[in-house]
């Protein structure tokens, strides 16, 4: 990364970790719960906090867009398939790397693996599986990017964490942290140019800040070189279908962003 990227992401860091600090949040990851998320103002770009700055490790990684030599997707499924790195690794049947190629360099980032992911090795593969795939024919049948084929084997679909978290309980702040270095590793070596999280917790760990998907969505923000958009997970579009027009906005955000530098 040049010199300049670095100094404008140290700055931005600085700056969050100052407004951080004037609202007494010293640690993103040890809010009370329940605690009310800071509002946000959007605006039109915003830099992503380096996750280092949050104190996710990335001893192996310079930046998060930079791949250690000879490191491949293959390379991180086989060690997240061995990983006990936390204790999600004695629960779960089957880790759930990721799946898809960087074809058409999108990233869809979503939670966890539900039941049905821990049962077969793949991600979104359950109700809101089914969701996401349709949500992808969809784009791809209304050729939201022109010229360019989107399918669950185009785009890359990947999780937060890589094994099922027990009767679909939330992430936990040790877990995410554990789990975070392969998915830093997948988006380095991926380079996408789009990266849509899906719901808070992909969100939060990519944008950097803790917030709503309500305040969240709509802005672009950065993650290394790629923009970076949130948008309500599928799930959530299961539980309240109301949710499912502002998911399709925000998949039309990122074809517009997808194709303007
Ligand atoms: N399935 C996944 O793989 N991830 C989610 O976040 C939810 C369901
Ligand atoms: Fe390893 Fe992540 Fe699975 Fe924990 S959740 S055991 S860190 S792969």
């Amino acid at each position: 990364m040049p010199a300049d990227d670095k100094r404008t992401l140290a700055a931005a860091a600085r700056r969050y970790l100052a407004r951080e600090a004037d609202a007494g949040r010293g640690d993103l990851w040890t809010l009370a719960a329940g605690e009310t998320p800071r509002a946000r103002t959007p605006r039109k770009i915003e830099e992503s906090r380096p996750l280092e700055e949050m104190g996710v490790g990335l001893e192996d990684l310079e930046t998060p867009s930079v791949s250690p030599p000879g490191d491949t997707l293959e390379q991180v499924a086989i060690e997240v398939t061995a990983c006990t790195k936390c204790g999600l690794a004695s629960t779960r049947t089957k880790a759930v790397p990721g799946a898809g190629t960087g074809k058409a360099g999108i990233v869809f980032v979503g939670e966890a693996p539900g039941a049905e992911e821990d049962r077969r090795g793949e991600p979104f593969v359950g109700r809101s599986g089914d969701l996401l795939t349709k949500m992808i024919q969809a784009m791809d049948e209304k050729e939201v990017i022109p010229g360019v084929s989107l399918s669950r084997e185009s785009v890359f679909i990947a999780n937060v964490l890589k094994c099922r978290p027990p009767e679909n309980r939330n992430p936990m702040p040790h877990e995410i942290e554990a789990c975070t270095p392969y998915l830093v590793r997948q988006l380095a070596l991926l380079q996408p140019k789009v990266i849509m999280c899906l719901g808070k917790f992909a969100a939060e760990l990519l944008v950097g800040a803790k917030g709503t998907i309500g305040g969240m969505r709509g802005t672009v923000f950065r993650y290394g070189d790629a923009k970076l958009l949130v948008t309500y997970h599928p799930a959530a579009c299961l539980r309240n279908p109301n949710y499912k027009r502002p998911v399709w906005e925000d998949l039309q955000l990122l074809a517009r962003e997808y194709q303007t530098p």
